[in-house]
């Protein structure tokens, strides 16, 4: 019995490295990054694409696909068409009844996830979540992001039978250490998560929990926890403030922001809706051998000064192998009509509505 309980501790192991391996290759390296700044994640890239990158030809009216999510424009700033509704069930007390859509590969992981901690823990109470997003995006008060799809407010779990109906701030007596660890290895165990919040004095309690009780090594939980560091952008969970009563979790959502930007402006324009004709969509490069920023500047078309600001890095860092870069290339959603389309030089700075972010 207990060769099985360890044998089974060992699989889930194995299996969370192997997919941080396979999905987050630099998670597993050793970063010696010079000190970052913090500034807010949030109002980050968003609204200054690369300059430069932009080709407009006019394009025919594309069909928008019915039943389709699509995430349009950015999380801080952006629309969310034909999303999927979570409502409360065995697994999920789902607080807002308007603000609950999302694309639906942020349900269908939000649910894979859950689904994994309730077969692991069994009848325990349901997870509490608050906002995710309007049926059609656009501003939630007082979130910045949560516009397009790919947001979702998650509460802890706690100690007890007690059922909450609103998020709880966690403490070390509170804190359902195993349930929130088997959540963030589950989040993790896909590539479906861009960045998760956590405020770090929960993350504290969890690194600890993880390494003294699950014997995670501390290479492994050193590429999923900022904590005990300050500012490292590419871990998987990162703290901000606010986030002690509840994580948020960022979705990549691929297709529905691969079909946003396909049918975006047509889908927006159905709902009689505005839509901004260009987007910045994120993109990493993985650094490999010489490369350096200038390098990878030059690759890309961008500037230099724009990658320092998108990555939080200085002009001196020194780059580490496997380390993600993140870039934004500019891309313009489907033209609605003739007056959508910018008409601009490759280096289209007028395109952009200057201080979007
Ligand atoms: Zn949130």
């Amino acid at each position: 019995m207990q060769q099985s309980i360890v044998s089974q501790r060992l699989r889930r192991l194995f299996l969370l490295v192997l997919s941080l391996a396979v999905f987050r290759p630099q998670l597993l390296l050793a970063r010696t990054l010079a000190p970052l700044t913090r500034t807010t994640l949030e109002s980050l890239p968003g609204g200054q694409p690369p300059e430069g990158a932009s080709s407009e030809t006019e394009v025919p009216l594309p069909t928008v696909p019915t039943g389709e999510s699509l995430s349009i424009g950015e999380a801080n700033r952006g629309r969310l068409v034909n999303g999927v509704r979570l409502e409360s069930d065995d697994l999920f007390l789902v607080r807002s009844q308007d603000e609950n859509y999302g694309t639906a590969e942020t349900i269908e992981a939000t649910r894979r996830a859950v689904a994994e901690v309730s077969r692991r823990f069994p009848g325990r109470p349901r997870i509490v979540v608050g906002d995710l997003s309007k049926e059609h995006g656009g501003r939630i008060r007082p979130h910045k992001s949560h516009q397009s799809g790919r947001d979702i407010d998650l509460g802890f779990f706690l100690v007890g039978d007690a059922q909450p109906n609103h998020f709880v701030p966690l403490t070390a007596k509170n804190i359902d250490l195993a349930r929130n660890w088997a959540l963030i290895e589950a989040l993790a165990a896909g590539d479906d998560v861009q960045y998760i919040f956590i405020d770090r004095r929960v993350q504290k309690l969890l690194r600890a929990y993880a390494e003294e009780v699950e014997k995670v090594p501390a290479k492994v939980l050193d590429g999923i926890f900022e904590y005990p560091r300050k500012g490292s952008l590419s871990t998987l969970v990162r703290h901000r403030r606010g986030h002690r009563n509840h994580l948020h979790v960022r979705f990549f959502s691929p297709q529905a922001v691969a079909a946003g930007e396909k049918y975006g402006a047509e889908a927006l324009a159905r709902l009689g809706k505005r839509v901004d004709p260009w987007q910045a969509v994120a993109f990493n490069h993985i650094v490999r051998k010489g490369d350096t920023l200038a390098r990878i500047a030059a690759r890309y078309k961008v500037e230099l000064t724009d990658i320092m600001k998108w990555n939080r890095l200085k002009r001196r860092t020194v780059l580490q192998l496997g380390q993600t870069i993140t870039l934004y290339r500019k891309v313009k959603v489907a033209a609605a009509s003739a007056s959508d389309v910018c008409h601009a030089g490759p280096r289209a700075v007028g395109c952009w509505r200057p201080g979007r972010s």
